[in-house]
């Protein structure tokens, strides 16, 4: 399998040259030359693979550039019980009739983002040794990506982890979560600002060109390849479960931001898995329900992107969002870029003709929106009359699901976090704490391992240098 960019680069690359890399260099992101169908003897097959091997058969389509028998061990050393609480690895439950919620949420960071972060870390781990080179992870967080990618990576061999975070405004679960762990390769940096200067800090170090050379600086952004793939398993894995044979359909429900997490099962879908409809749902920050609504996709500035009770969704682009139009768009790189390099350059944004926006339902995609009082009832409504404690993202696709239900095909809830995580919207919805996970209950108390440093670039650069040994 190879792989080409979004805006037309079709230098044909392995997946271990895009492995460790962000964008594409003409600035389009990375998709496979074309999406392997997979045919009902192997759907069928599949169906009673454990989550370990299903995974292995998928990853096997997309990268022929590792030795079969190291990547299956790579595989199986990722998705275990110990790691993921469960032999299903993401067990489905009911809500309600026709709708069930498949958790993804069981990893070490209690967010979906561990499915797929848990592959990177021993992927990168692989690849560095292969090559003989070293990689510095450099982030900006304010919760769940950087919890993640610190516990994909801690203790791994080649790899360093940077990642900043505004102090004092990451809640006291969250804080726990990262700054307890005592990994030598990992550094929690607390920077004296808010989320935007530790991007900003995070940006001015990525394009010193030479820094970023010299000290080997790389990033785990959402829109790496194998993060993607890795989320590509869990659609397979959610469909036998809720399904007896191949000749039915389900639907599943996205809490979506960034992209990343429905375009895997936009993927999927293209694969051939029977995917009746993919509801994005959105929260206030509603960029994707408008673009799925009306065919525009309009950026939103700093000042209209709202903090929400479902903080990470809080998005103004998606920056995932572009693999789909490239394939909407007939895999057309000339007219991506058009759109994604000059019109949101120039207009902060772009309106898809009739034509090209008329194709979008043949994809399987439908969309709605949440607020903050949408959350509150539909946790509240989950707890009292369903029995089932879900978190603040969950809500806002379990509310946007009901939307969107047909007669016969089941709706799968993708869950994107548990609510120990958002413990502050779940006492406001149900007067009560959230139940959490045995082994976390004294998180807070554990001893914290972290640097404050100002809001300042030269001063995080003069960190790095004096960490990298
Ligand atoms: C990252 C995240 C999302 C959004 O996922 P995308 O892949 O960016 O669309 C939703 N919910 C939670 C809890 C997350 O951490």
């Amino acid at each position: 399998m190879k792989y080409l960019s979004t805006r037309g680069d079709q230098t044909p690359r392995g997946f271990s040259d895009i492995l460790l890399e962000g964008l594409a260099p003409d600035g389009g992101l990375y998709l496979p030359t074309h999406y392997p169908k997979v045919d009902a003897a192997t759907l069928a097959r599949w169906r009673s693979l454990s989550y370990a091997d299903l995974a292995f058969e998928i990853l096997s389509l997309y990268i022929d550039d590792i030795p079969t028998a190291d990547l299956r061990a790579l595989v199986q050393k990722t998705y275990t019980r110990e790691v993921f609480g469960t032999d299903a690895v993401v067990p489905l439950r009911r809500v309600e009739d026709g709708i069930l919620i498949e958790a993804l949420s069981n990893g070490p960071t209690l967010a979906f983002k561990d499915m797929a972060m848990q592959l990177l870390g021993n992927l990168f781990e692989y690849e560095l040794a292969r090559r003989g080179e070293e990689l510095n992870i450099l982030g900006a967080t304010s919760g769940d990506t950087g919890s993640a990618a610190e516990y994909a990576m801690r203790g791994k061999r080649g790899v360093r982890v940077f990642m900043l975070s505004p102090k004092g405004r990451m809640s006291a679960f969250q804080q726990a979560q990262m700054f307890s762990l005592q990994d030598a390769n990992i550094h929690n940096l607390s920077i004296e600002g808010v989320f935007d200067d530790c991007q900003d800090i995070v940006k001015a170090v990525s394009s010193d060109l030479d820094f970023k050379r010299r000290w080997k600086i790389g990033t785990v952004n959402s829109i790496n390849w194998a993060r993607l793939l890795a989320q590509v398993v869990y659609y397979f894995a959610g469909y036998f479960q809720a399904t007896k044979t191949n000749a039915e359909s389900v639907s599943f429900a996205v809490p979506s931001g960034n992209f990343g997490n429905v375009c895997a099962g936009h993927v999927a879908r293209m694969m051939g898995l029977p995917i009746h409809r993919l509801v994005v749902a959105t929260n206030e920050n509603d960029v994707l329900d408008e673009f799925f609504r009306t065919g525009t996709y309009r950026v939103r500035g700093t000042a209209e992107t709202h903090e929400t009770s479902s903080p990470s969704m809080d998005i103004s682009k998606a920056s995932n969002f572009e693999r789909f139009v490239f394939d909407l768009l007939g895999r057309d790189g000339a007219r991506t870029k058009a759109l994604f390099a000059d019109a949101i350059a120039r207009d902060g944004g772009f309106t898809l003709t009739a034509d090209e926006f008329n194709r979008v339902a043949g994809f399987g995609f439908v969309s709605g929106r949440s607020t903050h009082a949408d959350r509150l009832a539909t946790i509240r409504d989950a707890w009292q009359r369903c029995g089932t404690m879900i978190d603040t993202h969950t809500a806002d696709g379990l509310k946007v699901a009901r939307e969107h239900l047909d007669a016969g095909v089941p709706m799968i809830v993708l869950e994107t976090a548990l609510p120990a995580k958002f413990a502050e919207t779940i006492r406001e919805a149900l007067g009560r704490e959230p139940e959490r996970p045995a082994g976390l209950e004294g998180i807070e108390a554990l001893p914290k391992r972290f640097t404050v440093l100002p809001a300042d670039t030269d001063r995080v650069m003069a960190y790095i240098e004096s960490h990298c040994d």
